[in-house]
């Protein structure tokens, strides 16, 4: 007998399926890479697609290919550096939608990749502004929409820099480090609500993000790429994949984890 129709008749397990129409998703640095990939699936499984990036050509761009497609997507110019653009984002998004059931909060920077001395202030403190700063504000607001109909899935986008550290990463390193600290807190704080919030820690993943550092610090990225023991880099679109499964009714359970998506990177 196959182990579900077992589970089944002890009344132990019920069949979720992984239906996202009619739902809404908001994801932040939606005009390239893993949000733009992201924003594909999402909409592949149904969803109603919003979001925004600081470029805004970008996000229109993404929106119009999505509504070409038959999808509905409404994506702006916005920055998650700036309350009230983040504010007015969210809020159009409700306005639009009637409720935003998801959150990916994948906004970020790079930085300047080089030995911890020769950091400069002025680039730690941007990196912080955008990658743990930008996730506070975003799901400041997020939250306290989610609250209203105590439900909703928020996934914010870490990085194995957030479980590990390596040389000459460390600003970057310090934001998704925080990232998965401010994703743990906040998923003990809202667990009982109904609200679910996990991050999603990626390896080297095929984006401009990744070629930029290829092209200015080899040095840096080189060499954990060539150590990824799945020999090779993540497609953008499979961090997408665990998003959605991670807002899907599959992972119901599934809350305060920050999951490597790394091709064993972490494991070794
Ligand atoms: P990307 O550069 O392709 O896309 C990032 C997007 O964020 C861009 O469209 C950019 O305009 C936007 N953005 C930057 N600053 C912003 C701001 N202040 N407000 C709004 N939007 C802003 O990069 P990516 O590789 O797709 O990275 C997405 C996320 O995934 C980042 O948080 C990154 O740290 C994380 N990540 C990437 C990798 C990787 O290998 N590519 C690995 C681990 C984690």
């Amino acid at each position: 007998m196959h182990t579900s129709e077992t589970s089944v008749r002890r009344g132990h397990w019920k069949e979720r399926t992984m239906d996202l129409s009619r739902k809404t998703v908001f994801i932040t640095g939606i005009g390239s890479g893993i949000g733009e990939a992201t924003a594909r699936v999402f909409a592949g499984y149904g969803a109603n697609v919003t979001g925004f990036d600081l470029n805004g050509e970008s996000a229109q761009r993404v929106a119009a290919e999505l509504l070409d497609a038959g999808h509905n997507a409404v994506c702006t110019q916005g920055d998650v550096r700036n309350e009230v653009s983040v504010a007015q984002a969210f809020d159009d998004a409700v306005g639009r939608f009637g409720q935003v059931d998801f959150a990916i909060n994948n906004a970020g920077i790079e930085g300047a990749l080089c030995s911890f001395p020769q950091t400069q202030t002025e680039d730690f403190d941007e990196v912080i502004s955008v990658n743990l700063r930008g996730v506070f504000l975003c799901m400041k607001h997020q939250l306290a929409h989610m609250e209203t109909s105590s439900s909703g899935v928020i996934v914010n986008i870490a990085s194995i820099m957030g479980l590990i550290g390596s040389p000459q990463i460390v600003q970057y390193a310090a934001a998704k480090h925080g990232v998965v600290g401010m994703t743990k807190s906040a998923a003990a704080e809202y667990a009982a609500q109904g609200i679910r919030i996990n991050a999603v820690c990626p390896g080297a993943v095929k984006t401009p993000l990744v070629q930029n550092v290829l092209d200015t610090t080899p040095e840096v990225l080189a060499p954990l790429i060539d150590n990824i023991p799945a020999r090779r880099m993540a497609e953008p679109s499979e961090v997408g994949e665990l998003c959605a499964w991670l807002c899907s009714d599959k992972a119901a359970y599934m809350n305060g984890a920050a999951l490597p998506l790394d091709g064993a990177y972490v494991a070794v």
